[in-house]
This record gives structure tokens, C-alpha cells and sequence, in this order.
């Protein structure tokens, strides 16, 4: 900064006094003049060094800001990724990998939820073990590939007929459960009838066309009001298991109890 080298009225850039106007002729106009030219200058070149600090802090900023949030994304990212990792490792952990159905564990671990469920609201809770009939010819006739197809197959109608509420499993080999929520034994058995019309009715890939595949079903409930807990749970899938069994041995391809018996002889 130049000083005026009289004092006299201020001349000021902003805050800053850059001349003092005193002039007694026009030779201190010319050097009053130059000095508050010199200080304009002066300031000019301080004002633009300031802008260019502050414009390269600003760079700065920007930079790691943007590197900031290119972290961000990235950890979002890998989060992301993780989840779905674990939602998949969860759900393979839960489904039967031929059929996606449930495999024996998760039913059993939903199953407790859906009888409390049904205890809670006093319904009945029905149950069918359903059972192949000679499964075995299918791998021995056509190989392992079309009992494969066939256990597939077999799963999508029964998810095909059963609703979004129960739970469709598969028990093990060609053995299959339904929990069946809010439903009494007419109903349970109404549903077996159904799953063996549609079994019949179903024909297979890997099989020759006039190939029936059939079942043997036991439907089981659990009265209005029980306490349904996991134990009522393994209680229904041992009784139903027997009713299957007996459907067996009655000659297959059949529900038991028997619908047309009436009810009040399958207590
Ligand atoms: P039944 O009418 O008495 O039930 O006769 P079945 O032949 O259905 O019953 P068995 O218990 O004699 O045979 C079951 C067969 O199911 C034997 C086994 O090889 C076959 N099996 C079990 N799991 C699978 C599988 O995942 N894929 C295939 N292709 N076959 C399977
Ligand atoms: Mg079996
Ligand atoms: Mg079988």
C-alpha cells in the first residue's frame, strides 16, 4: 500500500483508505492520481490472489467431498451386495434345492408360528403327509433324471393347490407335508382329493404320456382350542404319517381318513 504523502480527504477502496486527496495544482492532481492508481493496482493484485486461495481451497473441498461420497457409494454398494449374499445363503438355507419348496427344518421352524397362530384365534389346523406310490419304478423305468422331473413336478401342484397361507414342505425323498392353516378336516380332506385328482391329471416330461403318478395321503387336525405348539405339530405329522400309511397299505392312490366315512368314525 502506498501512502499519500500529504493527508488531506481520504480517497478509500472499500474499508481501505488508498489515497489522501490534498492537491494544490495540477502536478498533485497528476501525482495524487498515480498514487491512488499504483494502490488500485495494488489491491487489484491482492484481491486476486485472495480469489485464487479461496478458488483453490474450493478445488480442494470439491475433490475430497466427491472422494467422500465415491466411499460412500462404494460401502453402500458393498452393503448392498452383502445383504443380497445373505438374504440368498438364508433362503438356500431354507428351500429343498430340486424342488424350492421348504425343506423339513424351516417347516418345522414356521410351523410353531402358524399353530400359535391358529391357537390363538381358536381354529383348527390340519395337516397331509403325502406319500408317492411306487416312486421307486419311476428311477428303476425312466432313471434318476425323470424322478427328478417328477418330484419338480409334483411340487408345483401342490403349491398349485394350496393357498398362500399353508405351508407346502418337502418332508424328505418323495414325501411331502402341508400345514394347513384355518382348516378343518373336511376341508383337509377335500384338499387331499383335490391334490390326488390334479396328481392324476398331471403328465410328465420325462414320462411316457399315459404315465399316472399317485399318492397316498393322511390328513390329521388339531381340535379348536388345543394348545398348538411344536409338540402339537410333531403330534399331527406322526398321525397323519400313520393315515398315509394306511392309505398304503389300503391300496394307494387314496386319502385317509376316508371322506365318504363321515367324520365322526375318524376321531
Ligand atoms: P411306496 O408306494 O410303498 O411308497 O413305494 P415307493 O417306491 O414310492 O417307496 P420306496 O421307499 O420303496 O422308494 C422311494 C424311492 O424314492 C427310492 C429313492 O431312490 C427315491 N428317491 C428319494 N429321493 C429322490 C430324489 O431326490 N430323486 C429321485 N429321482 N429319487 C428319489
Ligand atoms: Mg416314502
Ligand atoms: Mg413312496
Amino acid at each position: 500500500m502506498v501512502a499519500a504523502s500529504k493527508p488531506g480527504r481520504p480517497i478509500c477502496l472499500g474499508s481501505e483508505r488508498v489515497a489522501s486527496l490534498e492537491c494544490s495544482g495540477p502536478q498533485d492532481a497528476c501525482e495524487l492520481l498515480s498514487q491512488a492508481l499504483e494502490a488500485l493496482v495494488e489491491v487489484d493484485q491482492q484481491s486476486e490472489q485472495r480469489l485464487e486461495a479461496v478458488r483453490t481451497k474450493l478445488m480442494a473441498l470439491v475433490s475430497r467431498v466427491r472422494a467422500a461420497d465415491g466411499m460412500l457409494q462404494r460401502l453402500l454398494r458393498e452393503d448392498q451386495e452383502g445383504d443380497r449374499h445373505t438374504e440368498a445363503l438364508t433362503a438356500a438355507a431354507l428351500r429343498d434345492p430340486l424342488t424350492g419348496l421348504l425343506n423339513r427344518r424351516a417347516f418345522m421352524a414356521l410351523a410353531g408360528d402358524v399353530a400359535r397362530g391358529a391357537s390363538l384365534r381358536d381354529e383348527e389346523l390340519s395337516l397331509i403327509f403325502l406319500d408317492l406310490d411306487h416312486f421307486k419304478r419311476v428311477n428303476d423305468t425312466h432313471g434318476h433324471a425323470a424322478g427328478d422331473a417328477v418330484l419338480v413336478d409334483v411340487a408345483d401342484t401342490l403349491r398349485a393347490c394350496a393357498r398362500r397361507s399353508d405351508l407346502v414342505a418337502r418332508w424328505g425323498g418323495e414325501e411331502f407335508v402341508l400345514l394347513l392353516d384355518s382348516c378343518s378336516l373336511a376341508q383337509g380332506l377335500a384338499l387331499g382329493e383335490r391334490l390326488l385328482d390334479a396328481l392324476r391329471a398331471k403328465e410328465h416330461r420325462l414320462l411316457p404320456s399315459d404315465w399316472q403318478v399317485t399318492a397316498s395321503i393322511g390328513v390329521a387336525t388339531d381340535g379348536v382350542g388345543s394348545e398348538s405348539t411344536k409338540e402339537a405339530i410333531e403330534a399331527l405329522i406322526q398321525v397323519a404319517d400313520e393315515r398315509a400309511y394306511a392309505a398304503k397299505r389300503g391300496g394307494r392312490d387314496r386319502v385317509v381318513p376316508d371322506p365318504s366315512l363321515g367324520f365322526c368314525q375318524v376321531a
